[in-house]
């Protein structure tokens, strides 16, 4: 079997490791990995495939910094070239990202199957692209990877029970990664001396955050006012620093260049709580019974929300601030921790299990 895997995107490279991993262990599955460069300075791309030991992409498309429609478009046009030329049994794509929904059109048309890692999350938001870019790849693949019972029954809602479309919950791929990486977690090299005790970690880079100078301005504050409390440590994602250089806006946090996944364990290992509007960020608070703020008005992993473990606070300086104090100021860890939402950290293995008797 030949598997042709797309990816582009930092939280990609980390699933895609989970599943090139037991790919490794099999003599008859083939991986051509595409990396299409959506993300492709070092700090957000080669220290994945150093650190995790990610084969080398087959193929770099270096196609970064254009619109979400010109980029889709060149990932389109050069995806669908590669896979006339490497003819794959399956094309794989992960989350929600262009390159996602780039390759699972190009290999759609095509008429090679395509299969979905972390299908059926909704933010019911369809202003953001990645809604767009998941309900999109959904429907266009013939097996649906689901991370959780609710991701299923999203897809059973929107009636694909009755399409020939196979669905199944297989658990999370990040449980697998965190699980696999957390012995080699280490230490950030560019963390100042000072970041011994309690910290928070923080993370901003959505663009529906970054790209409105309101949310963003209330952001900043919010962080800033908190790191008078707390050090708060940012290891900020290049586009995020870009657009607070252009809006003036200053950080008066530990920030710190965006880190490798083993380092970014290490952190999420040692901090008091999590402020964040990440994805997979979210969860892996989870997996390291750490509480995370989630720095947006919804949440495609709603069952962190509905246990009490994740609160979303939005973009709201004073509810950001009050809701990090609470957690500052309560001792105990939370019952909420330590159940069992995301499988059994064998999600890769059973990707695999289905492509081959598919
Ligand atoms: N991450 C990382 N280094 C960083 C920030 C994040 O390795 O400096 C990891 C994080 O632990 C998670 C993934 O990148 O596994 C999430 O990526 P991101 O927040 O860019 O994307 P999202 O999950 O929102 O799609």
């Amino acid at each position: 079997m030949k598997i042709l895997t797309i990816i582009g995107a930092r939280p990609q490279f980390i699933k895609a490791a989970t599943v090139s991993r037991v790919v490794a262990e099999l003599d008859n599955v083939t991986e051509v990995i595409v990396h299409t460069g959506q993300h492709f300075d070092t700090n957000m791309s080669d220290v994945f495939f150093e650190e995790m030991g990610i084969p080398k992409p087959d193929y770099q498309l270096n196609i970064a910094s254009l619109s979400h429609g010109a980029m889709t478009g060149r990932m389109l046009e050069e995806i669908e070239k590669l896979i006339q030329k490497e003819t794959p049994d399956w094309v794989l794509v992960y989350g929600d990202t262009n390159s996602t929904l780039a390759g699972a059109l190009a290999a759609s048309k095509l008429h090679i199957k395509v299969a979905h890692v972390e299908a059926g999350l909704r933010s019911f938001n369809m202003q953001m692209p990645e809604e767009q870019n998941r309900i999109l790849t959904d429907r266009l693949s013939s097996i649906l990877f689901c991370p959780t019972e609710s991701a299923l029954a999203n897809l059973e809602k929107e009636g694909y029970k009755a399409t020939e479309t196979k669905m199944l919950n297989i658990g999370d791929v990040m449980l697998d990664a965190a699980k696999f990486y957390r012995a080699k977690a280490k230490k950030p090299t560019h963390l100042s001396e000072s970041i011994t005790q309690s910290f928070v970690l923080a993370t901003i880079h959505r663009a529906e955050n970054t790209d409105n100078i309101e949310k963003l301005t209330n952001i900043v504050n919010a962080l800033n006012k908190l790191h008078s409390y707390i050090p708060v440590v940012l290891p900020l994602h290049p586009r995020t620093r870009n657009i607070l250089a252009k809006a003036k806006l200053t950080l008066d946090v530990e920030i710190i260049e965006p880190v490798g996944y083993l380092e970014m364990i290490y952190l999420l290992e040692r901090c008091k709580f999590i402020t964040s509007d990440s994805g997979g960020v979210q969860k892996e608070a989870y997996f390291f019974n750490k509480h995370c703020l989630i720095i947006r008005e919804e949440t495609e992993w709603t069952e962190l929300v509905d246990v009490g473990a994740n609160i979303i606070v939005g973009t709201d300086t004073t509810k950001i601030l009050d809701e990090s104090l609470k957690i500052l100021r309560s001792e105990e860890i939370s019952s909420t921790f330590g159940q069992n939402f995301y499988g059994n950290a064998d999600a890769a293995e059973s990707i695999l299990n289905e492509l081959m008797n598919y």
